[in-house]
């Protein structure tokens, strides 16, 4: 057991009922504020706690940290250590936090200064992305689709319960929390027009998704065993890749998505560390055909998280339109990192695995507009009266997530991004 995970340890930082942060979670991240550059911190309560200041004032000594490996824009180089030594400066957080521990409680100067309010900080892109996939792991999603688009008779293609289908995206356009997408423009043609047309996008569209991080390389040539996967894997954050619906069946054949997906994914700003979901592990839905060797895994690689999207129009409330769960998953977070390396494949500390569209079962479960409103034959009701088949300019959707057991709530904070109209 991770002892930083126990569900009996209290923090002497005051953490709200229905907090995403308890002392139990301790997510990572990049924050900044009017006095501080950016540099990493770990979310506990509606506190960031400030790892540069607790590094260069003496908290953290004894785990034989590199010099200035906080102070920096991006946590690269810190996850790039390894899990034996960010599970290391977990643990000792953790301790520091503990209402039991007095080094830090009992030094007002420095708790004062190492305790920064999250409303006084601006969250940025936690790590530099250096590659980005994107899988198509939930079977809900891809039978909806399949359904939408092909024949419900034959919804999933041959190949899909063989292999964790997936495409490499875009790196450069994933940002964080808070950053406002326009709308984009492109190439669309009506399935009853003769001609293509040009201009923006009338389907746009949000996925419900999470991304693992990855903090080890292998070398090129060299399959990560799945046995090994969770070595390389740092930890998760909630993701919605923007999707353009009419463009990208316009250009999709034959090579797959590409303008209608790479102009913007956004991103929760913390990573939840794989070790604090460790209480959440669940099976995963049972695989029939029996899957190659390589892609066998043993124990609960499923986590139990709670995800939940809702739409804001502008100036209007927040209307929840999707109540879906992480453990839907078909293909596990293992299953993907094995599968994507088997051909030699390197990866690198710092990518980004979007899971797919994490659908449900429900039709309130569906994890995109295109699911929910059915093609646009099912619009969706808002409580100002208001319907939507698509996402509309000045529109803002906010993705959130938890797993909650043993009265400790693991969440993930949230990803909220405004649409404006296009450029
Ligand atoms: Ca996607």
């Amino acid at each position: 057991m991770i002892k930083a995970n126990d569900p009996k340890l209290k923090s002497w930082v005051d953490v709200p009922k229905n907090s995403d942060f308890p002392i139990q979670n301790l997510p990572f991240g990049i924050f900044k504020t009017q006095y501080l550059e950016a540099g990493a911190g770990v979310a506990i309560g509606e506190y960031i706690l400030d790892l540069t200041y607790l590094h260069e004032n003496g908290f953290l000594f004894g785990l034989d940290l590199p010099s200035g490996i906080f102070n920096q824009q991006y946590l690269n180089d810190f996850i790039g250590l390894g899990k034996k030594k960010t599970r290391a400066v977990r643990e000792r957080l953790s301790e520091l936090l503990d209402i039991n521990n007095g080094e830090l409680q009992n030094d007002k100067a420095n708790s004062e200064l190492a305790l920064i309010p999250m409303d006084e900080a601006e969250m940025l892109m936690p790590v530099k992305v250096q590659n980005y996939t994107d899988f198509y792991s939930s079977i809900e999603h891809a039978t909806n689709v399949g359904t939408m688009f092909r024949d419900p008779e034959n919804a999933l293609f041959p190949n899909w319960k063989h292999l964790p289908v997936g495409y490499h995206g875009r790196a450069s356009s994933i940002i964080p929390t808070g950053v406002d997408i326009y709308r984009p423009k492109g190439q669309t043609k009506a399935p009853d027009a003769d001609q293509p047309s040009f201009g923006p996008t009338k389907r746009l569209d949000f996925e419900l998704e999470t991304a693992f991080i990855t903090c080890k390389e292998n070398e090129l040539g060299e399959p990560i065993p799945i046995g090994k996967a969770e070595d390389h894997i740092f930890g998760i954050v909630l993701f919605n890749d923007w999707s353009a619906r009419d463009i990208q069946v316009w250009e999709y054949v034959p090579l797959g998505p590409f303008l209608a997906k790479n102009f913007a994914s956004s991103i929760s700003p913390w990573i939840v560390t794989l070790d604090a979901l460790e209480p959440f592990r669940v099976a995963g839905p049972k695989q029939e055909p029996k899957v190659f060797p390589y892609l066998e895994t043993k124990g609960n690689k499923n986590f139990d998280v709670n995800l939940e999207v809702s739409l804001q129009p502008e100036g209007g409330e927040e209307n929840v339109i999707c109540k879906s769960n992480f453990k839907y998953m078909y293909w596990n977070i293992n299953q993907q990192l094995a599968h994507h390396t088997v051909n030699g494949c390197n990866i690198q500390v710092g990518d980004m695995y979007g899971s797919g569209t994490i659908s449900g079962p429900t039709p309130d479960s569906y994890g995109s507009m295109l699911e929910l409103a059915w093609k646009g034959t099912k619009p969706i009701k808002l409580s100002d009266g208001s319907e939507r088949k698509f996402i509309e300019d000045g529109d803002t959707v906010i993705m959130r997530g938890y797993g909650e057991k043993d009265g400790v709530r693991i969440g993930f904070g949230e990803v909220k991004t405004k649409v404006l109209p296009t450029k």
